[in-house]
Formats: C-alpha cells, sequence, structure tokens
C-alpha cells in the first residue's frame, strides 16, 4: 500500500497521526512501511465500523470515549503530573465533536447549571484570540463546566480532555512560561481519526459548537 492511497483512503486522520506517519516513512524500508500502513488501515476501518455501528450519534460519542479511557488508563513509566484540582488546561480552547456537543447540550437542558453569559462571550472569540494563550491568568476563559477547580461533567468530558494529560511539572502548565511535554498516544490518535471519518460529524471549538447547538 503508498502513503498516496493510504492517505486518500483517510483523509480525516488527525494532524498528529499524519505527523507520526510520516515520521515513519523516514524511519522504515518500504516494505517495513507498507505493512505497517496495512496495520493502520486495517484498524482505522474496524474501527470506523465499530464507531459507526453505534444506534445513535451520542452512543458513538460514548463508543469513542470508552475506548479512549482504556487507552489512557494504561501504566506508563513516565509519572503523570496531572491531578485533581489542577485545571489550567481548562483554561484553553477545546475542541468537541458535533456528537459530543450533543452530549453536553443534553446535560444543560436537563438542568446542569453553566455561566450562559461567559458561554456566549467564548463562542464569539476566534482560535486566534490572544486571550486563550493567557490560560488560567484570564479567568473569562475558564471552560464553563469547571467548578471549584474540578470538571463537573467528569463521565461526559469530550475525548480532547480525556487525551489530555502532561509528563512535565504542573506548575509550567499554570504560569504558561515554561515548557510543557504532553504524553502522546498514538493508539488514541488512531481511535480518533477513525472516528472522524464519520463524514455526518462535524468537529469545532467547544463554545462555539455548544452555543449553536443550544440555540437549534
Ligand atoms: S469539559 Fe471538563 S475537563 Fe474539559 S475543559 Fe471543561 S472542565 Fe476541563
Amino acid at each position: 500500500m503508498t502513503l498516496e492511497f493510504f492517505l486518500n483512503q483517510h483523509p480525516r486522520l488527525t494532524r498528529s497521526l499524519k505527523k507520526f506517519i510520516l515520521d515513519y516513512e523516514a524511519q522504515l524500508d518500504a516494505s517495513t512501511f507498507a505493512a505497517f500502513l496495512m496495520n493502520l488501515d486495517e484498524e482505522l476501518t474496524n474501527n470506523a465500523a465499530h464507531f459507526s455501528s453505534q444506534a445513535t450519534n451520542e452512543a458513538k460519542a460514548r463508543a469513542l470515549h470508552q475506548v479512549v479511557d482504556k487507552e489512557t488508563s494504561q501504566d506508563t513509566d513516565i509519572p503523570l503530573s496531572c491531578q485533581k484540582g489542577c485545571s489550567a488546561c481548562c483554561h484553553m480552547e477545546v475542541e468537541v465533536t458535533s456528537y459530543e456537543a450533543e452530549i453536553l447540550k443534553n446535560l444543560i437542558q436537563a438542568g446542569h447549571p453553566i455561566d450562559r453569559e461567559r458561554l456566549k462571550a467564548q463562542s464569539q472569540r476566534s482560535l486566534q484570540d490572544p486571550r486563550w494563550k493567557q490560560g488560567p491568568r484570564n479567568p473569562e476563559s475558564q471552560c464553563i463546566f469547571l467548578k471549584d477547580n474540578a470538571c463537573s461533567i467528569y463521565e461526559h468530558r469530550p475525548v480532547m480532555c480525556r487525551r489530555h494529560s502532561v509528563t512535565s511539572p504542573a506548575k509550567n502548565c499554570e504560569t504558561l512560561d515554561a515548557p510543557i511535554t504532553l504524553r502522546y498516544f498514538p493508539r488514541v490518535d488512531l481511535l480518533i481519526s477513525a472516528a472522524n471519518e464519520d463524514q455526518n460529524m462535524q468537529i469545532g471549538p467547544m463554545a462555539k459548537m455548544l452555543e449553536m447547538s443550544l440555540l437549534k
């Protein structure tokens, strides 16, 4: 299998999975790389079929969450710095799928309290808005689901929150003036890429997607 054919078959890979594949291309001989692409193709196709076989959009999102949680809960040689109560990453823009936005909308409509004004204000920010770069220094950037420094919808949080973890000191996330080392899960990238193969699913900033979903 050639790289060009593979990329045509799977046009909605995450950026980091694509980079991972290109790095492998540079390191492996041609036949080993072709075999690697064949395996990846099979894994993507099987997982995409698993997600699309779920009965509802919400079930598709939850099926992705379940497999991603299994991957990210595996032990690691390098200890993670993330702990309950450190919430700097909950002051950055988070991307969600339209199916996850449905889950969040249903929670809000069932009575989960949020600050609607803050949601509206965040939904009007662009991706490049410098306030997102200020992290926890800007309280207006706080995720509408963050309460008392913890996620109030932890069981329902989007996949981007589930995959995010760092091995650099937690204080680096707070101050934003020291380097941050993210833990990388290639298999999580594969699972997210497989879910992205659903052409009916959109991906976008949480505040925008949620505001739109609540206005429907
Ligand atoms: S959904 Fe939860 S984990 Fe994700 S950014 Fe918001 S508070 Fe943090």
